[in-house]
This record gives structure tokens, C-alpha cells and sequence, in this order.
């Protein structure tokens, strides 16, 4: 079963703007894709319909060998970062999580907490609250939050925002490492060499459509 395909896929706004015009692609077991494109060309848009946020005026998205659509959302059993994970402030970083965990109903002993903030690489942070964290501790929080409980597919939109050099380039083994697994990465970027260095498979966007996809070696050789 291919974990993610993405078939005819289109969304047009309530003001007309149609946003991704019939896209088809698909990520396969062990791929980190990257979905390149520069600022609107619709990645946002699409990301949403993969977890079923908004829903598609046409097309398909099959996730883990489910259709996703209208009140079928696979929040929480794909790991996701988009636009914002929307963190109680009051919380700290691990009561974040912690409940974040609780709310998806699956059994405690399962949760690799721990593991994943690491990941997060907020120190003693962890332990205060959200509301004291930076931009990029908020969006590695975040990262850490689709990580937890190591889902067969990761999504995640634009995660290096707010992130430093260094954060980015630890960033980039730890999601190479997860796809190594035979689990599947999908991040969305704007940065061309962003994407060269982390993804195996890219999928490049531009005005709502698909105008470029295959392996990121061979797309490098025909430029
Ligand atoms: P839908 O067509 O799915 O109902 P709406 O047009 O009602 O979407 O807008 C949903 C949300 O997106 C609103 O919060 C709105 O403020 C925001 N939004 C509207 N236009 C844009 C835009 N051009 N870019 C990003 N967000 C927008
Ligand atoms: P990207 O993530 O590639 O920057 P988006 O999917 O966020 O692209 O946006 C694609 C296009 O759709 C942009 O032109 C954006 O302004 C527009 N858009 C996004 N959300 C809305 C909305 N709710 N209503 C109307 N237009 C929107």
C-alpha cells in the first residue's frame, strides 16, 4: 500500500481563487518528498487536504489506505505540522504533548515523549510554559508533537521556519532517519536547496499546479 497518493486533487476559494488546479502525486514507504514551490503556489492549500482540514472540490487523497474527506480527517494518526499547532499557552512544552496524547485516545505507554523532545531540543524549556517560547521553540515543539508516537506518515509545512542553521541541519538527519525506517516524510519548503538537501523526491509546485516531480538526483543532473 502506497502510504500517500494524491489524485486530481483541486480547491478553489470562497473568493474564486482556485488555489491547487488538479494535482496527482504520491510518496512511497522510505521517501522524504519535498513539496517546492515558491510563496502561493499552493502547498499550504494542499497540506490542508492531505489531513482532511479543508476539504478538496475535486480529486482524491488516500492516506494509509484510506480515503480522506468530509468528516474523515487523519489528524492523529499521520503526524502533522500545519499552519500553527495551536498550543495552550499556559502549558508547558510537556503538558502540551502530554495532552495532546491523551486527546487522540491511544494508551499511554505508547507515547515516546521523551524521544521526541529530544528532538525539540528545548532544554529545561520543556518544563515552562508555552506562552515564555520563541517562535522557533514553538515550531520545534510543534515538530516534536507530529512526531509523537512515531506515525507511518509525517507532514509537516514549512517546518524550518523560525529554525537556525544548525537546528535545520539537525533537522534534516532526523527526518532522513525517520523515512529510513520504511516510514514516510512529506515537508513542504520554498527553498530549492533546502529541499535538495534533506528530501529523496520532490514535487515541485507553481500556481496551483504540478510542473515538475521524480527523485531529487535526477532532477538535479537535467538542470
Ligand atoms: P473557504 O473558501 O475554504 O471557506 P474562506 O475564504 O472562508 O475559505 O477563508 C478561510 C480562512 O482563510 C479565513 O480565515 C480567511 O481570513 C483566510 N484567508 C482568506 N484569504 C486568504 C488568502 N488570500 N491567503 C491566506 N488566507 C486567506
Ligand atoms: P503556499 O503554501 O504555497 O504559499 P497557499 O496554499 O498558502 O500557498 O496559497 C495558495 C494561494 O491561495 C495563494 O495565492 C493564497 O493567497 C490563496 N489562498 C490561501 N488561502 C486562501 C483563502 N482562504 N481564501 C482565498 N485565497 C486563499
Amino acid at each position: 500500500d502506497v502510504p500517500l497518493v494524491v489524485d486530481g486533487l483541486v480547491k478553489e476559494y470562497s473568493n474564486g481563487f482556485r488555489a491547487v488546479d488538479g494535482v496527482s502525486w504520491r510518496a512511497e514507504r522510505g521517501q522524504v518528498v519535498g513539496l517546492l514551490g515558491p510563496n502561493g503556489a499552493g502547498k499550504t492549500t494542499t497540506m490542508r487536504m492531505l489531513v482532511g482540514l479543508i476539504s478538496a472540490d475535486a480529486g482524491t487523497v488516500r492516506v494509509l489506505g484510506r480515503e480522506v474527506g468530509a468528516g474523515s480527517r487523519v489528524l492523529g494518526e499521520v503526524g502533522a505540522l500545519i499552519e500553527g499547532p495551536g498550543f495552550l499557552p499556559h502549558l508547558t512544552g510537556r503538558q502540551n504533548l502530554e495532552a495532546y496524547w491523551e486527546a487522540t485516545g491511544r494508551p499511554r505507554a505508547d507515547a515516546n515523549l521523551d524521544e521526541v523532545l529530544a528532538v525539540a531540543d528545548l532544554g529545561g524549556a520543556v518544563d515552562r510554559p508555552v506562552r515564555s517560547y520563541s517562535h522557533g521553540m514553538e515550531q520545534r515543539l510543534g515538530i516534536a508533537q507530529a512526531m509523537l508516537g512515531t506515525p507511518d506518515l509525517l507532514l509537516l509545512d514549512e517546518p524550518t521556519n523560525g529554525l537556525d542553521p544548525p537546528q535545520i541541519r539537525g533537522l534534516r538527519g532526523v527526518l532522513r532517519r525517520y523515512a529510513e525506517g520504511g516510514r514516510t516524510v512529506v515537508v513542504s519548503s520554498h527553498l530549492l536547496g533546502e529541499v535538495e538537501q534533506t528530501c529523496s523526491h520532490v514535487v515541485v509546485m507553481h500556481r496551483g499546479r504540478v510542473v515538475l516531480s521524480g527523485a531529487v538526483e535526477d532532477l538535479v543532473q537535467a538542470t
